[in-house]
């Protein structure tokens, strides 16, 4: 749990470069298909890369949800799976895990994130409450909108800028908790829904003193906060570097720290925790973790698997341990940070500053000649795909989906083509080969058309929505 050893020799001896904390042990072969077979691909799937084989892709950036390299030690849980019915010793070490490391009093297992979204949501939203949130994520804002809660972003401004530099652009604005307390009344609001390193923002973190800050605003008006903690490991390495206070400390001890101002916490453990599959509820309220447990057995599984495997769930208890390490969480942020750097020295627009999990090209400056009702995002996802098999994925106007009351497509701010890297999968060398490609692509960027939208589903339409080049 100590602070990572690259920086303090790079103190003592000047120029050190960091390298990974792990060594390859067993390699899984990827190739390229031709420029052809590419085309086929990418008309077969409608120029969404959601829809595309994954055999038919290089290197896989879609997400880091589920993609991560399980270590030995983990792979020897899974031969430890204790695969009772009802209470599996695996459960217990989850349980012992998440309460030695986030803190929180009751664990709910989960088959992944959303199902803990689903949970809590139904288990504290009643029709017609507004839940205010640090921005929103397409899986989180949809439980809340389907137990009858309306939405309303309370990320500080600075967040929907993608040039501005602030170090936590995942900060909440209290002046805007503040009016939104006056407007509705502290009693439709059951909780802040706060996202550690805000994912639609590109990975920007929160800071120890915006937390703190929140949890004595919320204390005056009695309401709780409940955290996406998918990519907290993440914002706890932003804190050291950039809160001075911080500097010393590890990143457990900066998380745990975070979490106890927080009421509850939902997890997709299939991003910081390391395993393929798995999520998570915790919480402090004896009453909302009984609400969760009575419908955990009726959408999930029994309370002491929740939709998971013995075997996963003993996976997941050694992730969650291995996963905080400093120096894997240092060296998995600056692996992003090497790729985001190659783009900006080839004047490439991508969010600054870089985040935690990917890199977000800046679609609408990419593209400033394509209008974003034709797409921009999702077109740059398409043309790097057929440069060089390289898979991205859209987080613009077709994720941000429609408005509910007026059917219109919603138009956010910021209209980003998400490179999203897994942990513990690729080397620089891979990053090099992706930014290469980008940079084709940018160099080609004049000559490319928008795209149309020509199948619409009615949920989530970034994941199965269909396009054709205009
Ligand atoms: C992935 C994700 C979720 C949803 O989790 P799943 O495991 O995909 O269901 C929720 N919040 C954030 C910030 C995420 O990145």
């Amino acid at each position: 749990m100590s602070k990572s050893k690259f920086q303090t020799m790079g103190q003592q001896f000047g120029r050190r470069s960091w390298a990974e904390p792990w060594k390859i042990k067993m390699v899984e072969p990827i190739s390229m298909i031709t420029a052809e077979e590419r085309l086929k691909a990418c008309q077969d799937a409608g120029y969404n890369t959601f829809l595309m084989r994954s055999e038919d892709v290089y290197i896989d950036l879609l997400t880091d949800s589920g993609t991560s390299a399980m270590s030995d030690r983990q792979w020897a849980g899974i031969m430890m799976g204790d695969e009772a019915y009802a209470g599996s010793r695996n459960f217990y070490n989850l349980e012992a895990a998440i309460q030695k490391y986030y803190g929180y009093k009751y664990v709910v297992p989960t088959h992944q994130g959303r199902g803990a979204e689903h949970l809590i949501s139904q288990a504290t939203i009643t029709k017609g409450d507004y839940i205010p949130g640090n921005m929103y994520f397409t899986t989180t804002r949809l439980h809340q909108e389907l137990a009858g809660g309306i939405f309303v972003d309370v990320i500080i401004d600075e967040a929907h800028d993608p040039i501005d530099q602030h170090p936590f652009k995942g900060n909440v604005d209290l002046d805007k908790m503040a009016a939104l307390v006056d407007k509705v009344g502290a009693e439709k609001i059951p909780y802040v829904s706060l996202a550690g390193t805000v994912n639609m923002a590109g990975g920007q973190p929160v800071s120890m003193a915006n937390v703190k800050a929140l949890r004595a605003f919320c204390d005056k008006h009695s309401i709780r906060i409940y955290l996406d903690a998918t990519r907290m490991y993440e914002n706890a390495f932003f804190i050291q570097e950039r809160e001075d206070e911080y500097a010393d400390k590890s990143i457990a001890e900066i998380l745990f720290e975070f979490c106890s101002y927080t009421d509850a916490a939902w997890m997709s453990a299939k991003k910081d925790n390391l395993v393929n599959i798995g999520g998570w509820l915790a919480v402090n309220q004896a009453e909302v973790a009984e609400k969760a447990r009575n419908m955990v057995v009726v959408y999930e599984g029994l309370h002491t698997y929740g939709g998971m495997a013995g075997r996963d769930m003993e996976a997941l208890a050694i992730g969650i341990a291995e996963g905080v390490e400093d120096d894997h969480v240092a060296s998995r942020v600056r692996q992003v940070r090497y790729l985001g750097k190659l783009l900006l020295d080839w004047d490439i627009p991508i969010m600054e500053p870089v985040g935690g999990h990917a890199i977000f090209v800046d679609a609408k400056r990419f593209y400033n000649h394509i209008p974003q009702d034709q797409f921009p995002a999702q077109t740059l996802a398409a043309q790097l795909y057929l440069d060089s098999g390289v898979r991205s994925m859209e987080r613009g106007v077709v994720s941000a989906g429609r408005d509910p009351q007026t059917g219109d497509h919603r138009y956010p701010a910021l209209e980003l083509t998400r490179l999203t890297i897994p942990r513990r999968v690729y080397t620089q060398a891979h990053m090099d080969v992706v930014a290469e490609s980008i940079k084709a692509v940018y160099d080609a960027r004049e000559q490319t058309k928008g795209l149309k939208m020509v199948y619409e589903p009615e949920y989530l339409r970034f994941f199965q929505a269909r396009f054709e080049p205009i």
